[in-house]
């Protein structure tokens, strides 16, 4: 069965899709932390933080049903739902940040952010990292260095080493990051490009989960708005709770951003996305352009991303986004007593990096044993996935309402695939 799935996919829907493990699973229920294969075999969902709430929470579904068997209308009309739920997230944000627009996707909120940035600036150069993934539309695929050799960056693009606490030669991130944006800056101005935005992830997700020392942004947010850019926070991963200490991860390095974008976990599976901007940076911008986005604010997903946020607060997901995510990394943390394979284990809440290297003294990466353990783990029902630049750091991300009892199931696991790979 699973063979000719593969084929028809490759037949139907073409070459450029992925399948991530060796041996792909088909999942065809959810519930919880829980994802489930067509014979029934579990798999604990520690792989994507899209179901951040855990698969089908009772209250977004129900939210979902609700207004999608009522009304599922657009922005062109008014409708409260948009409304209610644009107050319930701006309170969650500093006062600065007053208008909320709805998109559905990260690629599109980055998309719309740029080019909001470059209206507001009149500038066209862009800072990223390294290894950064931004989303997939024309313009921000060219700011996604991560995607590979398929899309090339534009030239109005410099990349900055990612601030690796692994590897940092100083041991003082701020000083080098913003040493780095700065020296970014000066590259783009020696070519005559007019900076005008600063983008990143604060957790660094697809740069290998750098994210664990708080605080170390400022100087490089500074350094692009001296030169007259913008800082835009991308949000799509570490936002909604996960790093457990704070709501959005910009505010454990005490920046306010020009620009917020969101997605993934905001509608927990439901299409809903967004930006989040300060209104004098929107306000040319909007005498001026028109947007409009078909499903972009439809009221069903307004009322998915309000249950969203609700079941945040009211469950207090932050919380247990901090205990289970500590217990989880002091789980790790204690395999590399066992496992020589394991030489870093950092992140934030429920965002986990763990680096996987051939030799702790040199810090070598170690690829092929990051696939080995990350295939080890699923065929063990566990899911998680790899990222960096070398591909060696295991990325765990499980839904915020992952237990203890589930990171012992997890830790049990990798302890016992790390065993035979
Ligand atoms: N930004 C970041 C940091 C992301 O991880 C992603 C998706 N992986 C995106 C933007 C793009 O989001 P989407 O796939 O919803 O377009």
């Amino acid at each position: 069965h699973e063979a000719s799935m593969i084929e028809r996919r490759q037949r139907l829907l073409g070459p450029a899709y992925r399948l991530f493990y060796e041996r792909p699973i088909e999942v065809v229920r959810g519930e919880g932390v829980w994802l489930y294969d067509r014979d029934g075999k579990a798999y604990l969902d520690a792989y994507n933080n899209v179901a951040s709430l855990g698969h089908c929470h009772p209250r977004v579904v129900d939210a979902i049903c609700r207004q999608v068997a009522t009304l599922a209308t657009n922005t062109r009309y008014l409708h409260e739902s948009v409304l209610i739920y644009a107050e319930q997230l701006l309170a969650t944000m500093p006062s600065e940040l007053g208008h909320l627009m709805f998109t559905c996707t990260g690629s599109d909120a980055n998309d719309l952010a740029v080019r909001i940035a470059r209206s507001f600036t009149g500038g066209e150069g862009v800072i990223v990292t390294e290894t950064a993934y931004h989303g997939i539309t024309k313009i921000v695929a060219e700011f996604s260095p991560s995607l590979g050799p398929s899309v090339d960056l534009g030239p109005h693009v410099r990349t900055v080493p990612a601030p690796d606490s692994y590897r940092s030669p100083t041991g003082d991130l701020a000083t080098e990051f913003t040493v780095a944006v700065e020296a970014a800056i000066r590259d783009l101005r020696r070519h005559g490009i007019k900076p005008a935005l600063f983008i990143c992830d604060s957790i660094f997700s697809s740069d290998g989960v750098f994210g664990e020392q708080p605080g170390f942004l400022k100087g490089a947010v500074d350094a692009i708005r001296a030169a007259g850019g913008l800082y835009i926070a991308d949000e799509v991963q570490p936002g909604f709770g996960r790093t457990g200490d704070a709501m959005w991860g910009f505010q454990r390095h005490g920046v306010i951003p020009d620009i917020v974008t969101l997605g993934k976990p905001m509608g927990n599976g439901f299409p809903v996305a967004g930006i989040v901007v300060r209104p004098e940076v929107i306000d040319e911008f909007g005498r001026k352009a028109r947007y409009f986005n078909t499903f972009g604010g439809n009221a069903v997903a307004a009322e998915a991303a309000r249950a969203v946020l609700s079941a945040i607060q009211d469950e207090d997901l932050m919380r247990n986004a901090r205990m289970s995510g500590a217990y989880l990394k002091d789980g790790i943390k204690a395999l590399a007593q066992r496992h020589d394979a394991i030489g870093d284990v950092r992140g934030a809440g429920l965002f986990v990096g763990v680096e996987i290297v051939s030799d702790r003294s040199t810090r070598t990466p170690d690829a092929r044993t990051c696939t080995r353990i990350v295939n080890g783990l699923r065929e063990a029902g566990v899911l998680i996935s790899a990222c960096g630049p070398s591909a060696n750091v295991l990325k765990i991300r499980p839904p915020l309402v992952f237990t203890t009892e589930n990171a012992d199931f997890l830790i049990e696991r990798l302890d016992r695939v790390m065993m035979s790979t």
